[in-house]
């Protein structure tokens, strides 16, 4: 039987996280929102992500166990690869945002021509934060250092340092900040690019999302994710939604919207989208 097209994988890891601690939680909250009676498995283009083939559970990666922080990255680098090597296509459930540079390096092995549409309130280029350079503040400056990606494209950005301006530059990063997108600019991506999708929840309004560890006033509503998801004509392998913080989430709902993502990515990933708009 061929693998499922899509297939979640948990990573319960915040010890990259600069401020509070909490996105090793989220994999469990966000499954449990996904499979709550609260809603149906659906999806708004009517993929049923229960039907075989379409969504597998690759389980937690064991980072509970780990000691270094490159055991981690290694572990993590090594369960994305499986998923990869065997024809499916990771999203994985964060965990901070540190664990999208391990993921992008299975990703470059099995891809080496990626584009990268990265959403977040922060450009996470600084070359190192705080003594750390693989901390949840850098991990876009690993990635293009080491020539994982073609392009980076980023949205939803509002909190650029001088320090991340030439940093962005140095590496040719596109970045479409919220001034440019309430002005009406959106990522231009060929439908022969491959994309791999990086969702930092803080890139959302904290309105919609508030369980985050940086909440960023001015950001994205859950429906402008949405129509970027949905409007990906590109081949989409890979995911991460990540910096959901479950500790600073009571009622659940920045959980909820993760959840909401992984729905609309593993149906663009099964290529079911909504039909446009009537
Ligand atoms: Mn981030
Ligand atoms: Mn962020």
């Amino acid at each position: 039987m061929p693998p499922a097209r899509a297939t979640l994988l948990g990573i319960p890891y915040d010890a990259a996280s600069s401020f509070k601690r909490g996105p090793a939680l989220a994999p469990a909250r966000i499954r449990e929102a996904l499979w709550s009676p609260a809603g149906n498995t659906w999806t708004e283009g009517l993929a049923d992500l229960s039907a075989p083939g379409v969504l597998a559970d690759a389980g937690d990666v064991p980072v509970g166990d780990m000691d270094h922080s490159a055991q981690v990255r290694r572990a993590i680098e090594e369960h994305a690869e499986r998923i990869l090597v065997a024809g499916s296509r990771p999203i994985s459930l964060g965990g901070d945002h540190s664990v999208s540079y391990p993921l992008l390096c299975a990703v470059h092995r099995t891809h080496p021509t990626i584009t990268i549409l990265h959403v977040d309130a922060h450009a996470d280029l600084y070359d190192e934060f705080e003594g750390d350079r693989f901390s949840h503040a850098c991990p876009f400056a690993r990635i293009m250092e080491e020539g994982l990606a073609t392009r980076l494209v980023q949205v939803g950005i509002r909190t650029l340092t001088r320090h991340q301006r030439e940093q962005a530059d140095r590496f040719g990063v596109e970045i479409i900040d919220m001034r440019a997108w309430a002005a009406g600019r959106r990522p231009s991506i060929a439908p022969d690019e491959t994309v791999y999708l990086s969702l930092d929840l803080d890139g959302l309004d904290p309105a919609f999302a508030p369980g985050v560890s940086h909440p960023e006033p001015g950001g994205l509503s859950v429906r402008e994710v949405l129509e970027l998801i949905h409007g990906l004509r590109a081949e989409l392998i890979g995911a991460d939604v990540v910096e959901c913080n479950p500790a600073v989430d009571p009622t659940g709902v920045t959980a909820m919207v993760g959840a909401k993502f992984v729905k609309e990515i593993a149906a663009v990933m099964n290529d079911v989208r909504p039909r446009s708009t009537p």
